[in-house]
């Protein structure tokens, strides 16, 4: 009993901390839409992307100074602001493919 309570407490303290995390811009929450909710650090993490495997659910991130490169030059090309950056790939991962 005395268990099950203090494992309540701990989840809505994590998630209470998250939003917290959230809310003064240092981390984002990302979701895939998979009903999983999932936060990342912010700050300078701008420009990366996600692979997302949409069978098994795995996924990683990869770091690229291109993808700064072509978001900077499209954006300039279309004279648009950017605020925020996101690029999410789905697929198969090695395993599932
Ligand atoms: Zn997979």
């Amino acid at each position: 009993m005395a268990r099950q309570e203090n494992a309540a407490i701990g989840y809505t303290t994590v998630y209470r901390t998250l939003k917290l995390i959230v809310d003064s811009g240092l981390g984002e929450m990302v979701d895939f839409n998979d009903g999983v909710r999932r936060y990342e650090r912010k700050l300078g993490r701008e420009y990366h992307a996600h692979f997302i495997c949409t069978k098994c659910g795995k996924n990683f991130e990869v770091f690229d100074k291109n993808i700064e490169t072509l978001s900077a030059r499209l954006s300039h090309e279309k004279n648009f602001l950017p605020t925020k950056h996101r690029l999410e790939i789905f697929g198969l991962c090695k395993t599932c493919n």
